[in-house]
């Protein structure tokens, strides 16, 4: 059961929660000062910290500040303060998320599980992304197909992944610019078609027998594994080859 660090100077409200959480299933522990719940969140290491930003002793923020430069501890913050900037301070000063005063305890339950679910996620190492033959080690980055290393470039590696990550739906070319150059789209812009081309050779098809990489045509690419067929085969709809792409020669 996850540890609740609960920092609250009011008794009232304090143990308002401290009951709404152990009815819940948390195990609890309280503070009632800013440097009290310091101490107890260093040597306490609870899961989650829930802060009220009005203390007696530190400004909340400041304790937040603090706390931040010895733990990464999820922190959600309590406010009386209603003001937008109360709250951008706080999730500025490396709170994970916030509860505005009166709140119930349900949503104080779902915002604990979210903040939970969403810092556990984040320390787990990413798992491999599996498309047919193809595993990419986002962690390790590196890609192989059948178990063979693909020799990429970092930016190829990122195209690949990102692709690999929406396996089976449509990426636009616009979207591969923004989220894997950073960068705006131009019309005339050919850089997201020669990397999809240079990636489509490492992986091992041409244009013309997609396996990985499949243009839809006037819109983008969908990546899916496609075995390759062993006749002639019939893959003439959406499967046409991007414009030139195969022309232009690996850097
Ligand atoms: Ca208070």
């Amino acid at each position: 059961m996850p540890h609740i660090l609960v920092v609250e100077d009011e008794p009232q409200v304090r143990s308002a929660l401290l009951r709404a959480l152990a009815d819940r299933g948390y195990a609890t522990s309280w503070a009632a000062t800013g440097m009290a719940a310091l101490e107890q969140a260093v040597r306490d290491r609870p899961d989650l910290v829930l802060i009220d930003l009005g203390l007696p002793d530190v400004d909340g923020h400041d304790v937040l500040r603090m706390l931040r430069g010895v733990s990464t501890v999820p922190v959600i913050v309590a406010t009386a303060r209603e003001e937008e900037s109360e709250i951008v301070r706080a999730l500025d000063s490396g709170a994970d998320d916030y509860l505005v005063k009166p709140f119930g305890a349900n949503q104080l339950d779902a915002r604990i599980r979210a903040v939970l679910r969403r810092t556990e996620a984040g320390s787990r190492a990413p798992q491999p992304v599996v498309v047919g033959p193809l595993t990419v080690d986002l962690a390790a980055r590196v890609a192989t197909v059948h178990g063979q290393t693909l020799d990429l470039t970092p930016r190829e590696f990122d195209l690949l992944a990102y692709l690999a990550q929406r396996a089976g739906t449509v990426v636009t070319k616009r979207e591969l610019m923004a989220e894997v150059w950073r960068a705006p789209y131009g019309a005339a812009d050919k850089t997201v078609d020669v990397h999809l081309s240079w990636l489509r050779r490492k992986l091992g098809e041409t244009a013309d027998k997609p396996q990985f990489l499949h243009t839809v045509r006037g819109v983008g690419v969908r990546f899916g594994w496609a075995e390759p067929p062993t006749t002639g085969g019939d893959d003439s709809d959406a499967e046409a080859p991007l414009a030139g792409v195969d022309e232009v020669p690996p850097p």
